[in-house]
């Protein structure tokens, strides 16, 4: 049986004509049977693919002959093409949705006015350098903090990453503008962008791990600043640096240590995705996500005997 891959990656250049990227794109991981999701825009390419190991080699070296594309770094990671449910390539305006679509500039070596790229290595120098002033900035949606984070990271109150914008002008962080600033993500992508935005609003000294808490975990482990599960967007939706993570992430209704979103039981209504544990999950009664609604539609289902997971 061939083993299956997934590809991580993404490039910020100056893309000209992002719709023909796209035909080409999507021919490209056709005729290689990838499945995955593309996003092309004129500020560059982000992707996500899986498929059999050659195929996904075949599409590096394929790739990378665009000129555009010919330094554009890709990560390995588990799985394959049945991590996903299709294929998707699209066109946006922009390939992480910060809608800041005209602030955003880019170059042939990647985005200008961003924050420094650290190395792994240099971020625990600069902690070991700067001590306590250091501040972890996380750049995801607070939710995928849940489950692991930088070792005393702020959390932004972001739900999506459209809200970073109003979040870093609310004046809440500005205590932070004359401070060391670390911004991390997964890949690392959503931290080229986030920290240009916050330069452009007078934090002065703003860094950005290259690789995102991926290449930093794959070096550290869980012997570094980082501390528990990360949150992967596609059907894992969690992985860890090895067995000894911290448990950070608690079920919601009786506090047993996870790592697993789980759905509310109010699918059609609520999108909620909280932690719950699998005892807690598996009962109908606590299948939810606390808010009220949902609470008494659980109850409701329970009282009936139904679990619609089973009965549907
Ligand atoms: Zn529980
Ligand atoms: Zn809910």
């Amino acid at each position: 049986m061939a083993t299956g891959k997934i590809l991580l990656y993404y490039a910020f250049t100056p893309l000209s004509d992002p719709k023909a990227v796209q035909l080409w794109q999507r021919e490209l991981c056709e005729s290689l049977n990838l499945r995955g999701r593309i996003l092309i825009s004129t500020h560059g390419i982000n992707g996500t693919v899986g498929g059999d190991i050659d195929d996904c080699k075949a599409y590096i070296k394929r790739t990378r002959e665009y000129p555009a594309f010919n330094r554009m770094q890709f990560k390995w990671s588990e799985g394959g093409a049945e991590d996903f449910p299709k294929l998707s390539v699209k066109v946006r305006d922009e390939i992480v949705a910060f809608g800041a679509p005209n602030e955003l500039k880019v170059d042939e070596n990647g985005v200008v006015g961003g924050g420094v790229h650290l190395k792994p290595a240099q971020v625990n120098e600069l902690v070991e350098s700067r001590g306590d002033e250091v501040v972890f900035f996380d750049g995801r949606n607070a939710m995928e903090a849940q489950i692991g984070k930088f070792k005393d990271a702020i959390v932004p109150d972001v739900e999506t990453t459209h809200d970073f914008i109003a979040e870093i002008e609310s004046g809440k962080y500005d205590d932070l503008k004359d401070k060391p600033v670390v911004t991390y993500c997964t890949g690392g992508i959503r931290c080229e962008i986030l920290s240009s935005l916050m330069i452009n609003r007078g934090f002065k000294e703003v860094y950005q791990i290259d690789g995102g808490i991926v290449r930093y975990g794959e070096q550290f482990g869980n012997k570094g600043l980082w501390e528990g599960s990360l949150y992967v967007f596609d059907k894992r939706m969690h992985m860890e640096f090895g067995e000894d993570y911290k448990r950070v992430g608690h079920c919601i209704h009786c506090d047993t240590p996870t790592n697993k979103f789980e759905h509310c039981i109010n699918e059609d209504e609520c999108r909620e995705l909280v932690l719950m544990c699998p005892d807690c999950y598996a009962n109908v009664a606590t299948r939810h996500c606390k808010r009220e609604a949902c609470a008494e539609m659980a109850a409701d289902f329970a009282e009936q005997g139904i679990d619609p997971l089973i009965n549907s």
